[in-house]
C-alpha cells in the first residue's frame, strides 16, 4: 500500500495490539457479552476504519462513536456493523440515521417527540439506545417516571426500536468504589423490568469490564483498553490481563550538526549550549500535537533518552544528541527502542493529563501506517 506521505515523522498504528486486547476482553467477560468497539474521535486518535476493521474481524459485534458524522464516514468506508452514536443527535437528522442505518442516543422524551414531528413514521423504525443518568450528570434520563413515559411512548410508536439501555459511569476507573457502586444500583432500578434476552443493556467502559466483569450487563462499550492503554494509573495492577500498547510516535533526523559552547537554539533563543555538543533536528512540532509544553520531555535515539532542547516550534523541534548521528536515524517519541520505552502514560504525566488525551491530541497531519 502506498504511504502517501512525504515527511519523516508518522504514527505507528499495531494493529495486532488492537486485535489482541479485543480478544482477551471477549474472552474475559465471555460469550454472552458483547463488545461494542468504541472509535470516536477517529477512535482515539488511531484511525477509526482501520480499528473499527480490526476489532470486527476479532469478533466486536457493534461499534460506538459520539457523532452522526463519525458514523457515516465508517459507512462510507464500507462498515456495516451496527453503529451506536452515543452523543446527542438533532430531531432533525433521524432521516439521516435511518438512511444510514445508525442508532441514535435518546435522553428525554421532549426529544423523542419532537423527533416523530420530523419524520412521518414509514416502513424503518429508527433504532435507539436510551441513556441514563445514573451519576455522571451528562447526558440521560435522570427521572425513573420520565424513563416510563419514554418507554411507553417507544412502546406506542411505530416509529421507533428499542434496541438498546445505557448508561456511564463517572469514577469505574478508582479504587474507592463508591459512587461506582450508587450509580450501578441505580442503573439496576432503572433496567429491573428491561428484558435482557432482547434488548442490549450496557454500563460498562473499559475500567468497569476490566474490574467488574460480573456487573456489565449484557454488553461492554470498550475504548482505552482496546488501545492497550489502563483507564488509570490508580487500577494498573487490577488489570485482569496484559494489555498491548497500539500506538507509537516517531520522526527521523533531518538536521544534524555541531554548535559550540554559548549557542542558542530555538525562539527566543532560552537554551544556551553549557559545552560543545552535537544537536539534531525533527520535523516535528506544536501542529502536531507535539505541544510547547513538552519542551521538557525526552526522545529516544539509538535506544537511548536524549532531551528535547529549546522551544518547540510550530513544525520543527531540537534534541541534544549525545555523539554525531546519521541524518534519517530514527528517533521514537512514544514507544520503544531496544529496552527503552516512552509510554503513552508518560507523555500524560508530563502534559498533566491522562493517557486518553495523547493519541487524540496528534493531529491529522501525521500521517498514521498501521501494521
Ligand atoms: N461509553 C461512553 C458513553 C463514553 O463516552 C466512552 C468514552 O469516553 C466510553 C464508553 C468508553 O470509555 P473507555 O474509553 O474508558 O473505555
Amino acid at each position: 500500500e502506498k504511504l502517501g506521505f512525504y515527511r519523516d515523522t508518522w504514527a505507528e498504528i499495531d494493529l495486532d495490539a488492537i486485535t489482541s486486547n479485543v480478544s482477551s476482553m471477549k474472552t474475559h467477560l465471555g460469550s454472552h457479552v458483547k463488545l461494542i468497539a468504541v472509535v470516536k474521535a477517529n477512535a482515539y486518535g488511531h484511525g477509526d476504519v482501520q480499528v473499527a476493521k480490526a476489532a470486527i474481524e476479532t469478533g466486536a459485534e457493534q461499534l460506538a462513536v459520539a457523532f452522526l458524522d463519525e458514523a457515516i464516514s465508517l459507512r462510507h468506508a464500507g462498515i456495516t456493523v451496527p453503529i451506536l452514536v452515543m452523543g446527542a443527535s438533532r430531531q432533525t437528522d433521524v432521516k439521516i440515521a435511518l438512511e444510514y442505518d445508525l442508532a441514535l442516543t435518546v435522553f428525554s422524551l421532549k426529544w423523542l417527540k419532537e423527533a416523530v414531528n420530523q419524520e412521518e413514521a414509514k416502513d424503518k423504525r429508527v433504532s435507539i439506545h436510551l441513556k441514563v443518568d445514573t451519576g455522571m450528570g451528562r447526558l440521560g434520563i435522570r427521572e425513573e417516571q420520565e424513563f416510563k413515559d419514554v418507554l411507553q411512548f417507544i412502546r406506542e410508536s411505530t416509529f421507533f426500536n428499542l434496541e438498546g439501555v445505557y448508561t456511564h459511569f463517572a469514577t469505574a476507573d478508582e479504587l474507592d468504589t463508591h459512587y461506582f457502586e450508587e450509580q450501578l444500583h441505580k442503573f439496576t432500578l432503572f433496567v429491573k423490568n428491561i428484558d435482557i434476552e432482547k434488548i442490549m443493556i450496557h454500563c460498562a467502559n473499559s475500567a468497569t469490564g476490566l474490574r467488574f466483569p460480573e456487573n456489565v450487563f449484557n454488553a461492554v462499550r470498550f475504548g482505552i483498553s482496546m488501545y492497550g492503554l489502563a483507564p488509570s494509573l490508580e487500577i494498573i495492577n487490577q488489570l485482569p490481563f496484559q494489555l498491548k500498547e497500539a500506538f507509537s510516535l516517531h520522526s527521523k533526523l533531518v538536521h544534524v550538526k555541531r554548535i559550540p559552547k554559548g549557542a542558542k537554539v530555538s525562539y527566543g533563543a532560552t537554551y544556551v549550549a553549557d559545552e560543545d555538543q552535537w544537536i539534531g533536528t525533527l520535523p516535528i512540532g506544536y501542529a502536531d500535537g507535539w505541544i510547547r509544553r513538552l519542551r521538557e520531555s525526552e526522545v529516544l535515539v539509538d535506544g537511548k533518552r536524549v532531551p528535547i532542547i529549546g522551544r518547540i516550534c510550530m513544525d520543527q523541534l531540537m534534541i541534544k544528541l549525545p555523539n554525531e548521528k546519521a541524518i534519517g536515524t530514527k528517533v521514537t517519541l512514544i514507544g520503544s527502542q531496544d529496552k527503552e520505552k516512552i509510554t503513552v502514560d508518560e507523555v500524560a504525566s508530563r502534559l498533566d493529563t491522562i493517557n486518553y488525551e495523547v493519541p487524540c491530541i496528534i493531529t491529522s497531519r501525521v500521517p498514521r501506517v498501521f501494521l
